[in-house]
């Protein structure tokens, strides 16, 4: 189901409680701003997702109050993931999805790395 990204932070979505470890992920890259896990249905042969640490819902909610330092780690972190990968040379695609139109699920934002194969035209 989409969710409106416009409602308040719920600290009871299943990406909450993978951050707080009530929910078993895959830790593949963490740090102070960030946490990346392979997405439990993936749509391409590498499907990650990298969330950052704050209380964000979507990408605007991030970008209108998230710090500088959050921002940069956050940005930085989703381009170690795609490196640490190796997916550069072959290259990849970063998704984030923000409300209702958009299909976005779960209320904690998230960039989807897509790789691993041709994606062909963006939308579907
Ligand atoms: P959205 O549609 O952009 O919100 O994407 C949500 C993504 O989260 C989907 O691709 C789901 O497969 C993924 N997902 C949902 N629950 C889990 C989980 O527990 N672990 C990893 N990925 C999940």
């Amino acid at each position: 189901m989409p969710v409106d990204a416009t409602l308040p932070y719920d600290d009871q979505n299943i990406f909450a409680k993978i951050l707080r470890g009530e929910i078993p992920a895959t830790r593949l890259y963490e740090d102070d701003y960030a946490l990346a896990f392979p997405d439990i249905n993936p749509q391409s042969p590498t499907h990650i997702l990298v969330i950052p640490k704050g209380a964000y819902v979507s990408w605007d909610d991030f970008s209108a109050h998230a710090s500088d330092a959050e921002i940069t780690g956050f940005v930085r972190a989703v381009g170690t993931v795609a490196r640490d990968a190796g997916l550069v040379a072959s290259g990849y695609r970063l998704l984030a999805n923000a409300g209702l139109d958009s299909h976005q699920e779960v209320p904690h934002l998230h960039v989807h790395i897509f790789a691993g194969r041709t994606l062909g035209p963006l939308l579907a």
